[in-house]
């Protein structure tokens, strides 16, 4: 299936100093030889693996197109598996377009979104967690996104559930053998070890589930409204709460402001601002909020900061307000504080606030903002994760999969509880053997396998 040679660039379009054309399979020392001619006339096919060789891209009409480095990776010793050239030369586009196309022109066919990995993934070089995070520390918005999408390339998430599968296949070879040789005299599980060792399994399916909560935030960012009447200081705490940390991406000079720039790293958690334009500014919030959209919006947020202004808060009528949110996912932020007249009125505020999640602030003085991040990071407990210890489920179809386990193990332990017959259990239990086999992606059916590397990026 995967006889022919695939070439792309590797590195990002645009003027740079080093761009990288990678190509993949059979042929590519082959392809890669007919294009490189080195300095030293040593012949690429002759050079050892993880080796470098300086030289220049020819092309059929022996115009030289620049000056280039030649890196040689043998399979099965390289990223694919298969025999791979990086070609390093200048990274303008011309440059990098006019070298790939003579590869192109010599053999090698243009590689589709996320192929490498897919070869990879199909040639054993990783399985489809390690793939995924491949992807996620491309796209990591905060140091600590980073380091979870780090260990995740290492293989801890594929470490964990080959742990949580063997168990289960432990379990199924006893269960099965009772089935089969129910007269032989084998070690025998009585009912009571079959439900704990259940047990032990679906605990550890859901502690990764756990994970997920503060995981998810991490690879796509806490989503984020923030609301109350015009006036209260919205904009101020906006520029206060997020003005010195902007997304580590966009601290690099030259890097593009795009999609990352509405990210915003509090220490460490990457923060996305919803648009809340319809929400923002409208003088009658109660009746914005029985918007259909509104209230989707709100549903949608993972995190919702109402901002009222310490003046103009008097009674409980005020929090009218408050009363379609969540309280699971709401702060109430008491700005103007710098403008409190008296103690009294403070205490009063906090008492008909009982019961919520306030931090008292003011945005033009600069005070509370980082109280409010502290409560922020401590609700979602992304630092209590210990991040560089345990796995971290942060991908919505790794998460999916491990429910289904932990339904079907739930499942297994209601028949024993109903005593069962074996085989009912055993059912069950290749059924969480299947589930959380699409992690790795070793159950998991081809087309799914194609979509998720069609959604990696070229080259990669
Ligand atoms: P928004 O309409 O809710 O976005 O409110 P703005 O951020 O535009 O602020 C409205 C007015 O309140 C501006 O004049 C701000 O300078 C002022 N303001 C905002 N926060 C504070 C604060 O903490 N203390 C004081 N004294 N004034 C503030």
């Amino acid at each position: 299936m995967n006889d022919d040679t695939i070439a792309a660039i590797a590195t990002a379009i645009g003027a740079s100093s080093i761009g990288i054309i990678r190509i993949s399979g059979n042929d590519a020392g082959k392809i890669a030889n007919k294009v490189f001619r080195a300095k030293s006339g040593v012949s690429l096919l002759e050079r050892p693996s993880y080796s470098i060789s300086y030289g220049s891209a020819i092309d059929e009409n022996n115009n030289m197109l620049d000056e280039v480095l030649a890196l040689t990776m043998w399979a099965p010793h390289s990223f694919t598996g298969e025999d791979v050239v990086e070609i390093q030369c200048h990274g303008g586009t011309i440059v990098l377009r006019s070298i790939l196309e003579l590869i192109l022109r010599t053999g090698a066919r243009l590689a589709d979104p996320g192929e490498f990995s897919k070869r990879a993934f199909l040639n054993g070089k990783l399985d489809l967690s390690q793939a995924e995070a491949i992807m996620d520390i491309i796209n990591a918005k905060t140091e600590t996104a980073l380091y979870a999408a780090a260990n995740n390339i290492q293989g801890d998430i594929k470490k964990e559930i080959t742990d949580i599968r063997m168990n289960i296949l432990r379990l199924i070879a006893y269960l099965e053998a009772d089935i089969d040789f129910p007269e032989e005299d084998i070690n025998r599980l009585t009912d009571q070890e079959v439900y704990e060792q259940l047990q032990q399994i679906e605990e550890d399916i859901k502690i990764l589930i756990e994970t997920f909560k503060s995981g998810r935030i991490l690879r796509e960012g806490l989503k984020t409204v923030l609301i109350g009447r015009p006036n209260v200081g919205k904009s101020s705490i906006m520029n206060a709460f997020l003005k010195e940390k902007r997304a580590i991406v966009t601290d690099i000079p030259g890097t593009t402001r795009d999609v990352i720039e509405e990210y915003y790293n509090i220490k460490g958690m990457p923060l996305i601002l919803v648009d809340t334009a319809g929400l923002r500014d409208t003088d009658d919030i109660i009746e914005k909020l029985g918007v259909e959209r509104t209230k989707d919006e709100l549903e949608k947020a993972d995190l919702i900061l109402y901002v009222f202004a310490i003046t103009e808060l008097q009674s409980e009528a005020d929090l009218l307000q408050l009363e379609d949110i969540p309280k699971d996912k709401l702060i109430v932020l008491i700005n103007k504080h710098d403008l409190l007249k008296d103690r009294e009125h403070e205490e009063k505020i906090l008492r008909i606030l009982s019961g919520y999640k306030v931090v008292l602030l003011s945005a033009t003085e600069n005070y509370g903002i980082e109280e409010l991040k502290e409560t922020i990071i401590k609700q979602y407990d992304v630092h209590g994760m210990e991040i560089n210890k345990k796995p971290l489920i942060t991908n919505t179809r790794h998460k999916d999969a491990l429910l289904k386990g932990q339904q079907a193990i739930r499942g297994a332990k209601n028949s024993v509880n109903d005593k069962m017959p074996s085989d009912f259990i055993s059912i069950d239990l290749r059924q969480a053997l299947l589930s959380l086999g699409e992690i790795s992606g070793e159950t998991l059916e081809e087309d799914i396998v194609e979509q998720i590397f069609s959604q990696f990026c070229l080259g990669k």
